[in-house]
Protein backbone atom coordinates (compact mmCIF):
# COMPACT_ATOMS: atom_id res chain seq x y z
CA UNK A 1 0.00 0.00 0.00
CA UNK A 2 1.43 3.80 -0.73
CA UNK A 3 1.07 6.81 1.00
CA UNK A 4 -3.02 7.56 0.49
CA UNK A 5 -4.84 9.73 -1.85
CA UNK A 6 -6.03 12.75 -0.13
CA UNK A 7 -9.50 12.42 1.53
CA UNK A 8 -12.18 14.54 2.71
CA UNK A 9 -13.95 15.02 5.68
CA UNK A 10 -16.51 12.94 4.73
CA UNK A 11 -14.41 9.84 3.39
CA UNK A 12 -13.41 10.04 6.76
CA UNK A 13 -16.09 10.01 8.82
CA UNK A 14 -17.30 6.86 6.56
CA UNK A 15 -14.11 5.16 8.04
CA UNK A 16 -15.10 6.32 11.33
CA UNK A 17 -18.56 4.75 11.19
CA UNK A 18 -16.36 1.23 9.50
CA UNK A 19 -14.46 0.90 12.69
CA UNK A 20 -17.53 1.70 14.69
CA UNK A 21 -19.57 -0.91 13.49
CA UNK A 22 -16.93 -3.54 14.34
CA UNK A 23 -16.73 -2.46 17.45
CA UNK A 24 -20.45 -3.15 17.95
CA UNK A 25 -21.50 1.18 18.42
CA UNK A 26 -23.91 2.54 17.18
CA UNK A 27 -22.44 6.31 17.28
CA UNK A 28 -19.57 7.95 18.86
CA UNK A 29 -19.42 11.01 20.53
CA UNK A 30 -15.92 13.10 19.35
CA UNK A 31 -15.02 15.53 21.88
CA UNK A 32 -11.41 16.21 21.53
CA UNK A 33 -11.27 19.03 19.51
CA UNK A 34 -8.24 18.09 17.05
CA UNK A 35 -9.97 14.61 16.34
CA UNK A 36 -13.38 16.86 15.49
CA UNK A 37 -10.90 19.09 13.35
CA UNK A 38 -9.90 15.92 11.61
CA UNK A 39 -13.39 14.50 10.74
CA UNK A 40 -15.37 17.93 10.33
CA UNK A 41 -12.74 20.29 9.08
CA UNK A 42 -13.89 22.75 12.13
CA UNK A 43 -10.91 24.95 13.43
CA UNK A 44 -12.91 26.69 16.27
CA UNK A 45 -11.62 26.15 19.86
CA UNK A 46 -15.31 25.21 21.27
CA UNK A 47 -17.24 22.23 19.12
CA UNK A 48 -18.06 18.75 20.11
CA UNK A 49 -19.25 16.06 16.49
CA UNK A 50 -21.79 13.00 16.65
CA UNK A 51 -21.22 10.30 13.61
CA UNK A 52 -22.41 6.58 13.38
CA UNK A 53 -25.39 5.25 12.46
CA UNK A 54 -25.70 4.87 8.55
CA UNK A 55 -27.15 8.73 8.65
CA UNK A 56 -26.17 10.33 11.97
CA UNK A 57 -23.55 13.44 11.16
CA UNK A 58 -23.63 16.27 13.59
CA UNK A 59 -21.87 18.89 13.96
CA UNK A 60 -22.57 21.48 17.32
CA UNK A 61 -20.85 24.43 18.41
CA UNK A 62 -22.00 27.70 20.30
CA UNK A 63 -23.12 30.90 18.73
CA UNK A 64 -19.04 32.69 18.48
CA UNK A 65 -18.96 30.48 15.74
CA UNK A 66 -21.78 30.21 13.52
CA UNK A 67 -20.07 31.93 10.57
CA UNK A 68 -16.82 29.71 10.71
CA UNK A 69 -18.86 26.62 11.02
CA UNK A 70 -21.24 27.81 8.00
CA UNK A 71 -17.94 27.79 6.21
CA UNK A 72 -15.58 24.86 6.99
CA UNK A 73 -17.93 22.10 8.42
CA UNK A 74 -19.94 20.45 5.66
CA UNK A 75 -21.85 17.28 5.10
CA UNK A 76 -22.73 17.37 8.73
CA UNK A 77 -25.93 18.24 10.48
CA UNK A 78 -25.09 21.84 12.57
CA UNK A 79 -26.50 22.75 15.79
CA UNK A 80 -25.81 25.22 17.78
CA UNK A 81 -25.98 24.73 21.22
CA UNK A 82 -25.36 26.15 24.85
CA UNK A 83 -22.38 25.81 27.23
CA UNK A 84 -20.70 22.38 27.28
CA UNK A 85 -22.81 21.76 24.06
CA UNK A 86 -23.89 18.33 25.30
CA UNK A 87 -27.55 18.46 25.70
CA UNK A 88 -27.72 19.80 22.06
CA UNK A 89 -25.68 16.87 21.29
CA UNK A 90 -28.07 15.00 23.09
CA UNK A 91 -30.72 16.02 21.08
CA UNK A 92 -29.19 14.93 17.68
CA UNK A 93 -29.51 11.06 18.99
CA UNK A 94 -32.21 8.63 17.85
CA UNK A 95 -34.67 7.74 20.58
CA UNK A 96 -34.30 3.95 21.83
CA UNK A 97 -31.57 1.50 22.49
CA UNK A 98 -28.38 2.45 21.70
CA UNK A 99 -24.57 2.23 22.54
CA UNK A 100 -22.73 4.97 22.54
CA UNK A 101 -18.96 5.39 22.52
CA UNK A 102 -17.31 7.76 24.26
CA UNK A 103 -13.29 9.37 24.31
CA UNK A 104 -12.87 8.34 26.94
CA UNK A 105 -9.29 9.34 27.33
CA UNK A 106 -10.39 12.84 26.91
CA UNK A 107 -13.00 13.08 28.61
CA UNK A 108 -13.16 14.56 32.24
CA UNK A 109 -14.93 12.87 35.01
CA UNK A 110 -17.43 16.04 34.91
CA UNK A 111 -17.89 15.74 31.76
CA UNK A 112 -18.99 12.26 31.87
CA UNK A 113 -21.97 12.71 34.77
CA UNK A 114 -22.72 15.93 32.90
CA UNK A 115 -23.63 13.37 29.37
CA UNK A 116 -25.00 10.75 31.90
CA UNK A 117 -27.07 13.44 33.11
CA UNK A 118 -28.28 14.42 30.02
CA UNK A 119 -28.84 10.98 28.33
CA UNK A 120 -32.23 9.02 28.30
CA UNK A 121 -31.87 5.61 30.51
CA UNK A 122 -31.66 4.12 27.33
CA UNK A 123 -28.30 4.51 25.82
CA UNK A 124 -25.58 3.17 27.39
CA UNK A 125 -22.00 4.78 27.01
CA UNK A 126 -19.52 2.89 26.25
CA UNK A 127 -15.36 3.71 26.41
CA UNK A 128 -13.86 4.00 22.86
CA UNK A 129 -11.76 6.15 22.66
CA UNK A 130 -8.48 5.61 19.99
CA UNK A 131 -10.58 5.50 16.88
CA UNK A 132 -9.93 8.69 15.36
CA UNK A 133 -6.19 8.64 16.51
CA UNK A 134 -6.12 5.02 14.61
CA UNK A 135 -7.44 6.70 11.58
CA UNK A 136 -5.59 10.46 12.32
CA UNK A 137 -2.37 7.77 12.00
CA UNK A 138 -1.88 7.40 8.64
CA UNK A 139 -1.58 10.78 6.72
CA UNK A 140 -2.80 11.08 3.11
CA UNK A 141 -0.76 12.84 0.59
CA UNK A 142 -1.98 16.26 1.37
CA UNK A 143 -1.46 15.60 4.92
CA UNK A 144 2.63 14.24 4.49
CA UNK A 145 2.82 17.76 2.01
CA UNK A 146 1.63 20.04 5.00
CA UNK A 147 4.08 18.50 7.28
CA UNK A 148 6.80 18.34 5.04
CA UNK A 149 6.53 21.90 4.35
CA UNK A 150 5.98 23.00 8.52
CA UNK A 151 9.21 20.72 8.38
CA UNK A 152 11.21 22.61 5.19
CA UNK A 153 9.99 26.17 7.76
CA UNK A 154 11.21 24.71 10.82
CA UNK A 155 14.44 24.22 8.86
CA UNK A 156 14.75 27.60 7.64
CA UNK A 157 13.91 29.19 10.48
CA UNK A 158 16.86 27.54 12.57
CA UNK A 159 19.43 28.49 9.60
CA UNK A 160 18.29 32.03 10.06
CA UNK A 161 18.88 31.34 14.06
CA UNK A 162 22.32 30.41 14.34
CA UNK A 163 23.50 32.87 11.48
CA UNK A 164 24.11 34.99 14.80
CA UNK A 165 26.04 32.03 16.66
CA UNK A 166 25.42 30.73 19.82
CA UNK A 167 27.97 31.16 22.23
CA UNK A 168 27.56 34.63 24.37
CA UNK A 169 23.90 34.07 23.86
CA UNK A 170 21.33 32.87 26.59
CA UNK A 171 19.24 29.46 25.72
CA UNK A 172 16.03 31.47 26.51
CA UNK A 173 17.42 34.33 23.93
CA UNK A 174 18.18 31.76 20.91
CA UNK A 175 14.93 29.24 21.86
CA UNK A 176 12.81 32.64 21.86
CA UNK A 177 14.76 33.93 18.48
CA UNK A 178 13.84 30.83 16.89
CA UNK A 179 10.25 30.90 17.73
CA UNK A 180 10.18 34.47 16.51
CA UNK A 181 11.50 33.44 13.82
CA UNK A 182 9.18 30.80 12.87
CA UNK A 183 6.03 32.77 12.97
CA UNK A 184 7.85 35.41 10.79
CA UNK A 185 8.38 32.32 8.30
CA UNK A 186 4.41 31.88 8.18
CA UNK A 187 4.21 29.15 11.45
CA UNK A 188 0.97 29.69 12.98
CA UNK A 189 2.94 28.69 16.72
CA UNK A 190 5.93 26.64 17.71
CA UNK A 191 4.38 22.88 17.74
CA UNK A 192 5.62 23.10 21.19
CA UNK A 193 8.12 24.22 23.53
CA UNK A 194 11.32 24.76 21.68
CA UNK A 195 14.31 23.23 23.56
CA UNK A 196 17.78 24.75 23.76
CA UNK A 197 20.20 23.15 26.21
CA UNK A 198 23.86 23.56 26.12
CA UNK A 199 26.81 21.53 28.10
CA UNK A 200 25.23 19.50 31.36
CA UNK A 201 21.59 20.74 30.73
CA UNK A 202 21.60 19.01 27.70
CA UNK A 203 21.32 15.56 29.98
CA UNK A 204 17.99 16.58 30.08
CA UNK A 205 15.77 15.47 27.54
CA UNK A 206 12.90 17.93 28.26
CA UNK A 207 15.41 21.30 29.24
CA UNK A 208 13.67 24.22 29.85
CA UNK A 209 16.07 26.82 27.98
CA UNK A 210 17.18 28.86 30.74
CA UNK A 211 18.47 32.67 31.48
CA UNK A 212 22.41 31.02 31.24
CA UNK A 213 24.60 32.03 28.78
CA UNK A 214 26.21 29.12 26.42
CA UNK A 215 29.21 28.68 27.19
CA UNK A 216 32.35 27.95 24.65
CA UNK A 217 33.58 24.30 24.04
CA UNK A 218 30.10 22.44 25.12
CA UNK A 219 27.43 21.00 22.93
CA UNK A 220 23.68 22.36 22.49
CA UNK A 221 20.95 20.44 21.73
CA UNK A 222 18.24 22.17 20.06
CA UNK A 223 14.79 20.77 19.61
CA UNK A 224 11.90 22.80 17.60
CA UNK A 225 9.13 22.43 15.45
CA UNK A 226 6.56 24.31 14.05
CA UNK A 227 2.65 24.26 13.45
CA UNK A 228 1.38 24.76 9.99
CA UNK A 229 -1.77 24.76 9.17
CA UNK A 230 -2.40 22.53 11.59
CA UNK A 231 0.35 20.09 10.83
CA UNK A 232 3.18 19.65 13.54
CA UNK A 233 7.12 19.84 12.66
CA UNK A 234 9.60 18.16 14.75
CA UNK A 235 13.82 17.81 15.01
CA UNK A 236 16.44 18.07 16.95
CA UNK A 237 20.15 18.68 16.00
CA UNK A 238 23.03 18.93 18.66
CA UNK A 239 25.74 21.22 17.64
CA UNK A 240 29.18 21.92 18.90
CA UNK A 241 30.83 25.31 19.92
CA UNK A 242 34.17 25.78 20.20
CA UNK A 243 35.68 22.47 21.31
CA UNK A 244 33.73 20.25 23.42
CA UNK A 245 35.96 17.32 23.77
CA UNK A 246 36.87 13.85 22.99
CA UNK A 247 33.62 12.47 25.11
CA UNK A 248 31.12 14.74 23.32
CA UNK A 249 32.54 13.99 20.02
CA UNK A 250 32.41 9.96 20.99
CA UNK A 251 28.77 9.73 22.12
CA UNK A 252 28.29 12.25 19.03
CA UNK A 253 29.06 9.69 16.21
CA UNK A 254 27.55 6.86 18.85
CA UNK A 255 23.93 8.57 18.66
CA UNK A 256 24.56 9.12 14.84
CA UNK A 257 24.94 6.02 14.04
CA UNK A 258 21.80 4.61 15.80
CA UNK A 259 19.90 7.52 13.93
CA UNK A 260 21.33 6.24 10.72
CA UNK A 261 20.48 2.59 11.52
CA UNK A 262 17.11 3.56 13.16
CA UNK A 263 16.13 5.64 9.75
CA UNK A 264 17.68 2.94 7.58
CA UNK A 265 15.00 0.25 9.69
CA UNK A 266 12.07 2.42 9.26
CA UNK A 267 9.99 0.81 6.16
CA UNK A 268 6.19 -0.06 5.84
CA UNK A 269 5.68 -3.58 7.46
CA UNK A 270 8.25 -3.26 10.34
CA UNK A 271 7.00 -3.13 14.09
CA UNK A 272 7.21 -0.39 16.26
CA UNK A 273 9.74 -2.33 18.23
CA UNK A 274 11.67 -3.92 15.85
CA UNK A 275 12.44 -0.35 14.93
CA UNK A 276 13.29 1.07 18.39
CA UNK A 277 15.47 -2.01 19.14
CA UNK A 278 17.69 -1.67 15.49
CA UNK A 279 18.71 1.74 17.05
CA UNK A 280 18.89 0.63 21.04
CA UNK A 281 21.41 -1.81 19.98
CA UNK A 282 23.76 0.45 18.52
CA UNK A 283 23.50 2.03 21.37
CA UNK A 284 24.06 -0.63 23.77
CA UNK A 285 27.11 -1.91 21.75
CA UNK A 286 28.46 1.73 22.19
CA UNK A 287 27.88 1.19 25.86
CA UNK A 288 25.41 3.28 26.57
CA UNK A 289 22.10 1.37 27.13
CA UNK A 290 21.29 2.99 30.52
CA UNK A 291 21.84 6.64 28.52
CA UNK A 292 18.96 5.95 26.35
CA UNK A 293 15.55 6.19 28.82
CA UNK A 294 13.22 6.71 26.25
CA UNK A 295 11.56 5.72 22.84
CA UNK A 296 12.85 6.12 19.38
CA UNK A 297 10.52 8.04 18.07
CA UNK A 298 6.65 9.03 17.98
CA UNK A 299 4.54 9.86 14.88
CA UNK A 300 3.69 13.37 14.09
CA UNK A 301 0.48 15.02 12.47
CA UNK A 302 -1.75 17.71 14.10
CA UNK A 303 -0.69 16.97 17.47
CA UNK A 304 3.17 17.15 18.28
CA UNK A 305 2.91 13.20 20.06
CA UNK A 306 0.44 11.30 18.13
CA UNK A 307 -0.28 7.65 17.19
CA UNK A 308 2.32 5.25 16.34
CA UNK A 309 5.16 5.51 18.63
CA UNK A 310 8.32 3.20 18.45
CA UNK A 311 9.34 1.76 21.84
CA UNK A 312 10.34 -0.79 23.57
CA UNK A 313 6.90 -1.90 23.83
CA UNK A 314 5.07 -0.81 20.66
CA UNK A 315 2.98 -3.32 19.03
CA UNK A 316 2.23 -1.29 16.08
CA UNK A 317 3.45 -2.28 12.49
CA UNK A 318 4.75 0.32 10.33
CA UNK A 319 2.61 1.47 7.40
CA UNK A 320 3.02 3.70 4.71
CA UNK A 321 1.26 7.10 5.67
CA UNK A 322 2.35 7.25 9.11
CA UNK A 323 4.52 9.85 9.62
CA UNK A 324 7.06 9.36 12.76
CA UNK A 325 10.08 10.64 14.33
CA UNK A 326 13.71 8.68 14.78
CA UNK A 327 15.54 10.47 17.78
CA UNK A 328 17.58 8.82 19.46
CA UNK A 329 19.58 10.22 22.20
CA UNK A 330 22.50 9.84 25.08
CA UNK A 331 22.28 11.85 28.05
CA UNK A 332 24.83 11.94 30.63
CA UNK A 333 23.60 13.46 34.12
CA UNK A 334 25.92 16.21 35.14
CA UNK A 335 27.96 16.13 31.94
CA UNK A 336 26.24 16.33 28.43
CA UNK A 337 23.34 15.36 26.59
CA UNK A 338 23.62 14.50 22.37
CA UNK A 339 19.74 13.87 20.65
CA UNK A 340 19.68 13.92 16.94
CA UNK A 341 15.98 13.69 15.62
CA UNK A 342 14.85 13.32 11.77
CA UNK A 343 10.72 13.27 10.87
CA UNK A 344 10.20 10.72 8.19
CA UNK A 345 7.28 9.86 6.09
CA UNK A 346 6.99 5.61 5.99
CA UNK A 347 6.97 4.65 2.34
CA UNK A 348 6.92 0.82 0.90
CA UNK A 349 10.45 1.13 0.39
CA UNK A 350 11.48 2.79 3.55
CA UNK A 351 11.40 6.20 4.03
CA UNK A 352 11.42 9.94 2.61
CA UNK A 353 13.23 12.26 5.42
CA UNK A 354 11.42 15.61 5.76
CA UNK A 355 14.13 17.52 7.66
CA UNK A 356 16.87 18.35 5.85
CA UNK A 357 19.31 19.87 8.07
CA UNK A 358 22.82 18.24 7.82
CA UNK A 359 23.83 15.79 10.60
CA UNK A 360 27.90 15.53 11.16
CA UNK A 361 29.01 17.51 13.83
CA UNK A 362 28.35 21.02 13.40
CA UNK A 363 30.76 24.13 14.74
CA UNK A 364 28.53 27.15 14.99
ZN1 LIG B 1 11.66 16.86 19.05
ZN1 LIG C 1 10.08 14.19 18.97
Amino acid sequence: MSVPLPTTPTDRADRLVELLDARELDALLVTHLVNVRYLTGYTGTNGVALLGLPNLRCFVTDFRYVTQAEQQVHGFERRIGEQDLLDEAVAALPVGDLRLGIEDQHMSVRMFDRLREALPASVELVPAGGGVEQLRSVKDTDEAARIRAAAELADAALLRTLEDGLAGRSERAVALALEQEMRRLGAERPSFDTIVAHAAHGALPHAVPRDVEIAADSLVTIDWGAQLDGYCSDCTRTYAVGEPGELAREVYELVLSAQLAGLDAVRSGVSGRDADAVARTVIEAGGHGDHFGHGLGHGVGLEIHEAPRLSKTSDVTLAAGHVVTVEPGVYLPGQLGVRIEDLALVTDDGCERFSTLPKDLTTI
